[in-house]
């Protein structure tokens, strides 16, 4: 499959070889002629899939660059997301020569408002910020042709929507509407059926199916020997661009600080970090100046990082969509990667409820010296028939147990 048979022009083309991509992803082969079509779509695609590009490139095609935009509007939760997206924007633009700009909270007003000012053919906003800017009037939304609501689900869950329907009631009737999410729950859908018109549905990958090329490892540990056996991992393993997931901001911290005091360059970044430090933090992983990015679930979606070679789940995320996400920040654009969960034993029934939901029982490893034999839980019984025939556990040092 190429770039070639989508309908992109070549100026768009041109943009496409200097991003370096030289074939479509699944979703860019199936939304891009959509899109390019005038067509509402919603795309069920997690972040890693290429989704970005699959709705900049024809986006770039439709709008006009000219006087009285935005003609394109992108609304997405986060400011990480919001970046990235105008950072692809950016890019492609050089070569079709829109004006891209980006708002979102947590900065001055001033440059979001100059750049409004000098005029914008797309934008790519967080709701709290962009609604802000137009109470204040200085975003107007009546030239919108083109909507697109990225990780819908994301917003939902973030308590965003009632600033996102705001939105959506401030741009013209008559648009194209582009909905991307990495789930479609039932909450989604309803949104879905009153927002859009007749859509094109495009799924990839559906968000309980971990992309195949992760490896997915699991170690048993103490809670209160995590972090060692965090360290141990890094050091004996050599890792060099990792992304430890913690259930709270406090334990994100703390756990940068444990990787410090070992002589490990790390980075916390959560959502009581200013968004200098949290950029800040995202730009010395991406440059190397440090092995290793603590994060919080706020951050799991779209982190946009490449060769991220481990995810690291310190704690077991809640939810299956979220494991999901998380380890999704690994194994990008056709890369492999590698999934480690620290499994204490109080985590148990959440790493039963992810199996289930990802439809696999996950790989134990023993790390030398670490385990919970002692407090290890009675298996279920629904467990141990699962896995009744098998042997799990071969570590790459070749030892192995019963889980
Ligand atoms: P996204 O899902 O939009 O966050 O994209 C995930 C990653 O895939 C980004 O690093 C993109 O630069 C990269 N990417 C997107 N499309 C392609 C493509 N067609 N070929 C190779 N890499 C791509």
């Amino acid at each position: 499959m190429s770039f070639d048979n989508l309908g992109l022009e070549p100026r768009l083309l041109e943009a496409v070889a200097a991003m370096g991509y030289t074939s479509p992803t699944p979703i860019q082969s199936a939304a891009i002629p959509v899109i390019l079509e005038g067509r509402d779509v919603v795309g069920c695609a997690q972040t890693g899939t290429g989704k970005t590009a699959a709705f900049v490139l024809p986006m770039l095609q439709r709008i006009p660059a000219k006087p009285g935009g935005p003609r394109a509007l992108v609304v997405t939760p986060t400011r990480e997301l919001a970046v990235q997206i105008e950072g692809v924007a950016a890019e492609v633009s050089k070569r079709t020569r829109h004006r891209v700009a980006v708002v979102y909270g947590g900065v001055g007003y001033e440059p979001q408002i100059k750049a409004l000012k000098r005029g914008v053919d797309l934008l790519v906003a967080t709701p709290g910020r962009l609604l802000d800017l137009m109470e204040r009037k200085s975003a107007s939304l009546s030239n919108v042709e083109i909507l697109v609501l990225d990780e819908a689900d994301r917003m939902l869950d973030m308590g965003f929507w009632p600033q996102v329907r705001k939105i959506i009631a401030a741009v013209p009737r008559e648009r194209q509407n582009l909905l991307f999410s990495a789930t479609m729950s039932t909450e989604v859908l309803r949104v879905v059926s009153s927002t859009l018109a007749d859509p094109v549905r495009i799924e990839v990958a559906p968000a309980t199916t971990p992309i195949e090329a992760i490896e997915q490892r699991v170690y048993p540990v103490g809670t209160q020997q995590k972090a060692q056996l965090l360290v141990h991992l890094i050091r004996e393993n050599e890792l060099d661009r990792v992304i430890v997931f913690t259930r709270t901001k406090h334990r994100a911290d703390r756990v940068a600080k444990v990787l410090h005091q070992n002589g490990i360059k790390s980075a916390a970044i959560h959502g009581d970090r200013s968004q200098s430090q949290r950029q800040g933090a995202l730009d010395s992983l991406k440059a190397g100046r440090c092995r290793v990015l603590v994060a919080t679930d706020v951050m799991a979606r779209g982190i946009d990082i490449d060769d991220v070679s481990h995810v690291v789940n310190y704690d077991l995320p809640n939810t299956a969509e979220d494991y999901v996400h998380r380890i999704g920040r690994t194994a990008r654009a056709g890369k492999s990667g590698t999934a480690v969960s620290l499994l204490a034993p109080e985590e148990h029934e959440m790493l039963r409820d992810i199996e289930v939901k990802i439809g696999s029982v996950l790989d134990c490893h023993d790390a030398d010296g670490f385990s919970y034999v002692d407090h290890r839980l009675v298996p279920s019984a629904e467990r141990t028939a699962k896995r009744q025939t098998r042997t799990v556990f071969s570590s790459s040092r070749g030892r192995g147990r019963r889980r």
